[in-house]
């Protein structure tokens, strides 16, 4: 990844205590413009109070957050005036239909929205803005946020968790409108605790883990590194020492089916497999849970 003079996004020692739970603990950050950047972790990571130090809804323990070169902390206004921010826990105006809440933020920002990219927004995400808050499916409240989120045209997406209550469908929509904006130079920031949601839209991925960034790295490496898991059923029963290959571990047997975990790639155990004869094959996709583990592992043989 280029580095740009001005990161879009950056943190220093950034350091948040809640009286004695330390939530983020010295967190170094860089994302650069135009990159969608998945900010992944589990429940209670710190991913949420990241955010919230960068909108400046919360203040910093230590540390230092920029967002276009501008302290957050010192220049609040200006930061915001550059991000469109989804929060996790969305609240809308339920007597307020979803065209008044358009009105009501472009009236903060003081600027209307251009209404060509509104009517897309409103059409790609099929959502009827004449309908108020409070009579809207947990999915559409979904679907009305992101758009309130983008629909000024922002130099920077902040999304906590973006498809959180979406069906797959409308997720790919979300997806897609984002990697539309990141093409036009737009920096997307988004927290999540499923790998599904980066593995389709990220460029890179940092992952946190109890307030400390484990790794930081592109989506690719993440998913390569992650145990896969595969069942194989193969027309005879292998030879038994036919997975006994670095990285790979043969969990359990049945007559010709076979259950293999591999750790860092999937490549030589496909290419193991395929030495005899294959009649069906699944594998799992790697959980957050398995990426992390790899990290836990790799940490404990250091
Ligand atoms: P989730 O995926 O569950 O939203 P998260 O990664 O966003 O998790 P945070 O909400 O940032 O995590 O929470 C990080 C830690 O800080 C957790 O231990 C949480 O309990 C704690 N925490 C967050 N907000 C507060 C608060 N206002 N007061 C006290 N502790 C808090």
């Amino acid at each position: 990844m280029a580095q740009h003079a001005t990161a879009a996004i950056e943190t220093e020692g950034l350091i948040k205590d809640y009286g004695s739970i330390r939530a983020l603990d010295g967190l170094n950050l860089r994302v650069e413009p135009g990159e969608i950047f998945g900010f992944l972790g589990p429940n209670g990571a710190g991913k949420s109070t990241t955010i919230r130090l960068l909108l400046d809804f919360i203040r910093p323990t230590a540390g230092h957050a920029r967002i276009l070169g501008q302290d957050c902390q010192h220049h609040p206004e200006q930061v915001r005036a550059q991000t469109g921010y989804l929060p996790g826990d969305l609240r809308l105006y339920d007597n307020l239909r979803g065209r008044e809440h358009v009105a009501l933020l472009a009236g903060l920002r003081g600027r209307r929205p251009d209404a060509a990219y509104l009517r897309r927004l409103t059409e790609a995400l099929d959502l009827d803005l004449e309908r108020q808050a409070g009579a809207l499916s947990k999915g559409n409240r979904q679907k009305l946020g992101v758009l309130l989120a983008l629909m000024a045209r922002p130099p920077v997406l902040i999304l906590d968790e973006p498809t959180s209550g979406l069906d797959p469908i409308v997720q790919h929509t979300v997806w897609r409108l984002l990697r539309e904006e990141a093409e036009r130079g737009v920096t997307v920031f988004f927290s999540s605790h499923v790998i599904s949601e980066v593995e389709h839209t990220c460029s890179r991925v940092g992952i946190l883990r109890a307030g400390k960034l484990v790794a930081v790295e592109p989506v690719a490496a993440l998913l390569g590194r992650a145990l896969h898991r595969l069942e194989v059923t193969f027309a005879a029963p292998p030879p038994p020492s036919a997975f006994a290959l670095p990285g790979v571990r043969e969990l359990r047997r049945e007559h010709a089916t076979v259950w293999l975990e591999t750790a860092g790639g999937i490549d030589a155990t496909l290419k193991a497999v395929a030495g005899f004869p294959v009649v069906d094959l699944r594998t799992e996709q790697p959980s957050l849970e398995d990426v992390l583990l790899t990290y836990y592992r790799q940490e404990a043989a250091v």
